[in-house]
């Protein structure tokens, strides 16, 4: 079995090409050649190479897209428009078996997860297909007999998507979807982390047909590419998702051009267990919530507060889970947690872990395989307490920190007691203490007695350093299109007539 798997990452590596930048409808190397490598969170040896976007690039690709909205596809009729959005989606559910495992090999992150993340990613289009056809209206508003004004939504040009390597293929296609399907055109930044499923949207994208230039790639740093996209005066909006610290930076960057900005940014949210809760079912949400996409997910519930009196048995249980979790090759079908995305990362959770220790957490770490992979075993901080820069800080990693609480009012201030107000989780099944703890949250999303299970049709986004506006449903609408208002005067309506 292992020898299989071992073969099963040699052929992927020799399955994967070098990778090069796509701009309007063309796969091309970087203006100034230059190259950066990927490397395997499994192995660490280098995957591929892949050519690296900056300025000149950017502003190429920006053109391009530029013209692509002022051509054919500013023209398209609303039905031809998402016949491709569509057809989109079909290509992406027609290979799910093989960039699930691209993803995987990628990323880290397990194949049963990712399966489950480029099913979605094809649903992103689909969703956003029906919801311009259906719910992509304007209001109007009669003034008596005297006025009818109403809105329309209008695209607004190109949209600058920057996305990071926690769950490329499903994020990049989340913002994509809606601002293709609502008629503007896209430069993407995809995480340099993480290019190989970007690349493959390209190529879906241009099988797909869509008119060149309307979707381009350009591959690169953030500090260059990515700064380059967010200080291009012909790019009307950014769509960010990514560490707080560099949502911050790039609205200072995009400042002097007013740039639309949707900010998706980091968090660490809580999950309160009432001493009423089903505590297997709350468990089974804690462990899934912190420990799936390696720990590596935004709404991670990574600091636990949970009831002193069902503290030990709930604790007792959570070791236990995180002793059983099986960790290893992201590709094997049964792994639960794989590598961290980069050698980088790994040490930056590595450096929180012994940090935890330092500010008194008793460690709790289950098991992991041998290799070279970037493997951290699934981790419990007992004694953890909110002053702790472990539990303040996003550690991004399967490490949840622990904590427990006597009463309603004290834990509601423990919970908002961070910067960060991405999601929360509560856990009780006295239903009215369930809706006033979850008012109280100061969070974007709140799940009562469940994990996180989207509903596309909800906003999605933080609140505090979590995030700016929202996405999802027709919240995204606001972020990509251009509300017009249109007054018309219905009859001879008085007008001033100064200096007559
Ligand atoms: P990151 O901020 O390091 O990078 C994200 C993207 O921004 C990358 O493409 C990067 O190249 C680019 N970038 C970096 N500096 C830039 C600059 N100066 N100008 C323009 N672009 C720049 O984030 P990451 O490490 O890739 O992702 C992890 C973070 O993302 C975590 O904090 C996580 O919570 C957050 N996240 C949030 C959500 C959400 O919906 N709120 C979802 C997923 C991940």
């Amino acid at each position: 079995m292992a020898k299989q798997l071992a073969d099963q990452h040699t052929k992927m590596k020799q399955q994967v090409k070098d990778i090069q930048l796509y701009i309007d409808g063309q796969f091309v190397d970087a203006e100034h050649n230059r190259v950066f490598e990927n490397s395997s969170p499994f192995t660490n040896e280098t995957i591929n190479k892949v050519a690296m976007g900056e300025q000149a690039d950017i502003d190429k690709a920006v053109h391009a897209a530029k013209n692509a909205f002022k051509g054919e596809w500013g023209k398209l009729k609303v039905k031809d428009r998402l016949a491709y959005i569509y057809k989109i989606a079909d290509l992406i559910d027609e290979h799910i078996d093989e960039i699930a495992p691209l993803e995987s090999f990628d990323t880290g992150l397990p194949i049963s997860q990712t399966k489950k993340m480029v099913s979605r990613a094809a649903y992103n289009f689909r969703f956003y297909a029906e919801m311009v056809a259906t719910r992509m209206v304007g209001e109007a508003y009669q003034v008596d007999d005297e006025f009818l004004n109403y809105t329309i939504h209008k695209p607004v040009g190109v949209a600058g998507l920057i996305t990071p390597w926690n769950a490329p293929f499903m994020l990049e296609t989340w913002k994509l979807a809606p601002a293709l399907a609502t008629g503007n055109t896209v430069v993407l930044k995809p995480a340099e982390w993480s290019p190989l499923t970007a690349n493959r949207l390209a190529e879906i994208i241009d099988k797909a047909g869509l008119p060149n230039g309307v979707f381009n790639v350009v591959h690169g740093y953030g500090e260059t590419a990515g700064a380059s996209l967010v200080a291009h005066p012909d790019v009307a909006l950014i769509s960010f998702t990514g560490e707080t610290k560099t949502g911050s930076e790039i609205i200072k960057n995009g400042a002097d051009w007013l740039k639309r900005f949707s900010m998706e940014l980091g968090g660490k949210s809580p999950i309160i267990v009432f001493e009423d809760a089903d505590i297997e079912r709350a468990l089974d949400a804690c462990t899934w919530g912190i420990f799936s996409f390696n720990g590596e997910r935004c709404t991670a519930n990574s600091r636990l507060y949970i009831h002193e009196t069902v503290a030990e048995p709930f604790i007792e249980k959570l070791k236990q889970r995180i002793v059983n979790i099986k960790v290893g090759d992201p590709l094997e079908s049964d792994t639960l947690v794989g590598p961290l995305i980069h050698k980088e990362h790994y040490t930056n959770v590595k450096n929180y872990l012994k940090l935890a220790e330092e500010e008194g957490c008793e460690v709790i770490s289950g098991n992991i395989p041998p290799g070279n992979g970037n493997f951290i075993a699934p981790t419990l901080l007992l004694h953890a307490r909110n002053d702790m820069r472990v539990v303040q800080e996003e550690i991004f990693g399967p490490v949840i920190a622990a904590m427990t609480f006597t009463d309603e009012e004290e834990v509601i201030e423990l919970a908002n007691d961070v910067r960060y107000g991405l999601a929360g989780y509560v856990w009780t099944k006295d239903i009215q203490r369930g809706h006033r703890v979850a008012q109280a949250i100061e969070s974007g999303m709140l799940w009562v007695n469940s994990q996180n299970v989207r509903d596309l049709r909800t906003p999605f986004g933080g609140a505090k350093h979590s995030g700016i506006g929202r996405e999802g449903g027709h919240y995204a609408f606001e972020f990509y299109t251009e509300t017009q208002i249109i007054h018309v005067a219905l009859k001879d309506h008085y007008i001033p007539q100064f200096g007559k």
